[in-house]
Order: structure tokens, then sequence, then C-alpha cells
């Protein structure tokens, strides 16, 4: 199956690692849309979060127990002290505008947000 984060988390594909374990990685996303933006992704390939299941779940608890670690780390890589919060999203399908077919989790911060969701 060709997948860009599946390469990516092999190696195939170069990326800015800001964190990995046996269950997820974490990079810098490419097009960053806020000063610090960072990517969390399974190793395990999860479609998106629509594919969640009571099976993958752990995964899902796991990536989210170290989030606030990952976004710690992913500010200190960019040089930026998160201290005001951050957001973190997924995108699901068409709709939610998913461009790459491999669960994500979105970091960002080092800015105010907006305050609209969509
Ligand atoms: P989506 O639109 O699917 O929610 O998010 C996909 C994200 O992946 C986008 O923010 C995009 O900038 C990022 N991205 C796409 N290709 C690459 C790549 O090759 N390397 C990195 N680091 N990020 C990528
Ligand atoms: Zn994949």
């Amino acid at each position: 199956m060709d997948c860009l984060f599946c390469s990516i988390i092999k190696g195939e594909i170069p990326s800015k690692k800001v964190y990995e374990d046996d269950v997820c990685y974490a990079f810098l996303d490419i097009n960053p849309q806020a000063p610090v933006h960072c990517l969390v992704v399974p190793k395990e390939h999860i479609e998106s979060a629509d594919k969640i299941t009571e099976e993958n779940a752990p995964i899902i608890a796991h990536i989210f127990s170290v989030i606030p670690k990952i976004a710690k780390i992913a500010g200190l890589t960019v040089g930026f002290r998160i201290v005001k919060g951050y957001r973190v999203v997924t995108n699901v399908g068409e709709h939610g505008c998913q461009s790459v077919k491999h669960l994500h989790f979105h970091i960002l911060a080092g800015k105010q947000l907006s305050d609209r969701m969509a």
C-alpha cells in the first residue's frame, strides 16, 4: 500500500522528527500553519479517526497520553516555549479536508489561533 505517512515512519521519506516511541511518530508539518505545527501519527496504518475501533483505541489513548510531552518538544524544536496552550485537530474525509489518508493529529501552537472551527 502506498502511503506517504507510512513511508515517513519507515524513514523512506525524510522528516523533522519531534518524538518517537513504539506506537507513534511525531514530526514537523512541511507547510506549517502556525509557528509550531507538528503531526502525530500512529505507526500502525489507520485511515482516519473514522476507523477508530475498540480494538485500536488503546493506540489513540496512548497518543493522547504523550501529546502534552510532544507539544512541549515540538515547541522547543522550533525555539518556542508553549505556555498559552495549543490546539489538537484531526481532519476526517473529504468534507473534513483530510489530504493524507493515514490518521494524524495536528498540534498547532505559538500564536493566538482562530476561535472558529469551520
Ligand atoms: P490533512 O490535510 O490531511 O489534515 O493534513 C496533512 C498535513 O500533512 C498537511 O498539513 C501537510 O502540510 C502535511 N504534509 C503533506 N505532505 C507532507 C510531507 O511530505 N512531509 C511533512 N512533514 N508534512 C507533510
Ligand atoms: Zn499509512
